[in-house]
């Protein structure tokens, strides 16, 4: 599915309700912004952007601490290996044999979100149980080169 052409702002809002979330203003555009940005952003990157964009400032750290509570209500996800923020495509969450999984340029840092069957997820950790180890948790993310950046490197 094209991440873009889905209504970011409806899956927020049906998210926010489910969880019975109160979204104030200004958590309300910080989520937006994520959610419609596409790609991962740290507190600074977010709190510059929506200076811009919006013209309102919000420090960085109350932006943190919002992160932390989407995070929390699955809206959005901390790409470890950027230490940055993702919106969630709550369209792809909604999926119940499959789990929406990133997939991260390591040269240019784009990102795409992809799904990953339940049954692959399942055989890769009785595959880790057997080597003596719990998987931790089913959220990969896998580090890649996009089309782009690879056709560059190979020139
Ligand atoms: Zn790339």
């Amino acid at each position: 599915m094209d991440f873009e052409s889905t209504h970011c702002g409806d899956w927020a809002e049906e998210a926010c309700a489910k969880a019975q979330l109160n979204l104030t203003k200004k958590r309300r555009l910080v989520l937006l912004h994520l959610l419609k940005t596409r790609k991962p952003l740290s507190p600074y990157e977010i709190a510059e952007q929506i200076a811009q964009e919006h013209q309102k400032s919000i420090s960085p750290m109350s932006i943190y601490r919002m992160l932390i509570f989407f995070e929390q209500q699955k809206l959005v996800r901390k790409l470890r290996l950027v230490n940055k923020y993702i919106g969630c495509n709550q369209e792809l969450s909604k999926d119940v044999k499959a789990a929406s999984q990133f997939i991260i340029c390591s040269h240019c840092g784009s990102v795409s979100e992809i799904k990953i069957a339940f049954e692959t997820i399942k055989k890769l950790r009785l595959e880790i149980a057997a080597s003596g180890f719990q998987l931790k948790t089913p959220e990969m993310e896998i580090e890649c080169l996009c089309n782009a950046c690879h056709e560059s490197s190979s020139h």
